[in-house]
C-alpha cells in the first residue's frame, strides 16, 4: 500500500487499483459512440442493481445533487413532503427539501432507533396533504437502517411518493426498489459500488415519472431536473444522452466498478458486506466494547460502537490514523466523542483488513492501559 489512508471510515472508501488504473486513462470526449455505449452500460447495469425496470441517470455531482435532484423534480415550491430522521442525512434531506421551498414535516425516533413503518403511516394519517415521504435507508451517521421496505409501502397505500436516500445501501445492503414500491432513489458510485468519488446514479419509476409530466412547476432549475436529463436521453440518445460534459474517466471508472460487482452479484455482495460487519463487531465486542445498537437494525455497512469506559475515543482515532494510517469515523452531533464508526464498503471490507484493524485495536488498549476495563 502507498502512503496514503487506508479507509474504514463509512465513505468515502478505498477502491481497488484497477479503479485506479481507470481513472488514470487519457481523457475521453463525453459524446459519440463509444462513450454512449459506455454510459449505457453502465445506466443498463446499474438497473440491475437498483433491481428496477425504470430508468437510471448518472448525475455528474455528489450523493445529495441526486437527493436534491429527486425530490426537486416531482414536487412544487409550498408542496407538503415528509422526512422522518435519526441523524445526519435525514436532516441533510429535510434542509434540501427546505430550501426547494418545500413544506417539511418530520420526526425522530429515539437516539439509536430505526424509522419504522408504523411511525410513517402514523405521521402520514396525522398529515393527510403530504405528497410525498423522503427517508434515508441506511443513516451512516448513527449505523442504523431504517425500516424503508414498508415506508415504501405506507407510502404507496396512501397514494403518495417514496423518494429513498440509497447512498449508503444500495449494493450494500438489501434493497429492491421496484418490489418495495420505492418511486425514486439515489446512490453513489463510490460507497457500496466502489467506483471512484464523482456521480449519482438516480433511479425512477413510472409513478416519478407521471409526476415529473403532472403540468404544476416543480421545484426545480435546470441542471438538477430530471425532466432535463430525460429530455437529452430522447433527444441526443445516439450520441450524448445526458444534458452537459461528464467525467469520463470516473463513468468510465464506475462501469468498470458495476461490471465487478455484477461479476460478484449482488446478492454475494450484501452478504459479503454482513459477513465483514460481523466480523467486526465480533471482534470489537470480544475486546470489551459496547455496540451502539443491536444486530437487528445495525447496518451491514457501518458498525458504530461505544468507546471502552474510561477510552478518549478520539484519542484512539487519532492513535490509528498517526501509527497505522487507518482512518475510522467518530460519532456526530450528540454521540460526537463517545461513539466511533467503522465502515464495511469498498476495501475495508477485506477480511485481512478487518483483522488488522482489530490487531492494532487490541495494541491501543494495551498501550493506553484500558485492558481489563471492562471485566
Ligand atoms: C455519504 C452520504 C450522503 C452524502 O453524500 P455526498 O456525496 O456527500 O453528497 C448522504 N446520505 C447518506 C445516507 C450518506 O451516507
Amino acid at each position: 500500500m502507498d502512503d496514503r489512508e487506508f479507509l474504514m471510515i463509512p465513505g468515502p472508501v478505498s477502491v481497488d487499483e484497477e479503479i485506479l488504473e481507470a481513472l488514470g486513462r487519457s481523457v475521453r470526449a463525453h459524446y459519440g459512440d463509444a462513450w454512449t455505449q459506455i454510459y449505457k452500460h453502465a445506466t443498463a447495469s446499474m438497473r440491475d442493481v437498483f433491481k428496477t425496470a425504470g430508468e437510471v441517470h448518472l448525475v455528474f455531482g455528489s450523493g445529495i445533487a441526486g437527493v436534491e435532484m429527486c425530490i426537486s423534480s416531482v414536487l412544487s415550491p409550498g408542496d407538503e413532503v415528509l422526512i422522518p430522521s435519526n441523524g445526519l442525512f435525514g436532516d441533510r434531506m429535510a434542509e434540501v427539501a427546505i430550501a426547494n421551498r418545500l413544506q417539511v414535516h418530520s420526526f425522530r425516533p429515539g437516539l439509536s432507533e430505526a424509522i419504522t413503518a408504523a411511525q410513517v403511516r402514523a405521521a402520514l394519517a396525522e398529515h393527510p396533504g403530504v405528497r410525498a415521504v423522503c427517508i434515508v435507508h441506511h443513516e451512516t451517521s448513527v449505523g442504523i437502517l431504517n425500516e424503508v421496505e414498508g415506508i415504501c409501502r405506507a407510502a404507496r397505500d396512501h397514494g403518495v411518493l417514496a423518494i429513498v436516500d440509497g447512498i449508503s445501501s444500495v449494493a450494500g445492503v438489501p434493497f429492491e426498489m421496484d418490489a418495495w414500491g420505492a418511486d425514486l432513489c439515489v446512490t453513489v458510485a463510490n460507497k457500496c459500488i466502489g467506483g471512484a468519488i464523482g456521480v449519482a446514479p438516480v433511479a425512477a419509476g413510472p409513478r416519478a415519472l407521471a409526476a415529473l409530466d403532472d403540468g404544476r412547476p416543480k421545484a426545480a432549475g435546470w441542471y438538477l431536473n430530471l425532466a432535463t436529463w430525460r429530455r437529452y436521453t430522447e433527444l441526443w440518445g445516439g450520441w450524448h444522452p445526458h444534458p452537459t460534459t461528464m467525467p469520463t474517466n470516473v463513468i468510465e471508472a464506475f462501469d468498470l466498478a458495476v461490471t465487478r460487482l455484477l461479476e460478484e452479484g449482488v446478492e454475494n455482495r450484501w452478504r459479503r458486506l454482513a459477513a465483514a460487519r460481523d466480523r467486526v463487531r465480533d471482534g470489537l465486542e470480544e475486546l470489551g466494547f459496547e455496540m451502539l445498537s443491536p444486530t437487528s437494525v445495525a447496518s451491514p455497512v457501518t458498525t458504530a460502537s461505544f468507546g471502552l469506559p474510561g477510552m478518549d475515543v478520539s484519542d484512539y482515532i487519532e492513535w490509528l490514523l498517526k501509527n497505522h494510517r487507518i482512518r475510522i469515523g467518530g460519532g456526530l452531533g450528540e454521540l460526537r466523542g463517545r461513539i466511533f464508526r467503522v465502515g464495511h464498503m469498498g476495501r475495508a471490507a477485506e477480511p485481512e483488513a478487518i483483522d488488522r484493524y482489530l490487531r492494532v485495536t487490541a495494541d491501543y488498549i494495551e498501550q493506553a492501559g484500558l485492558a481489563g476495563v471492562h471485566k
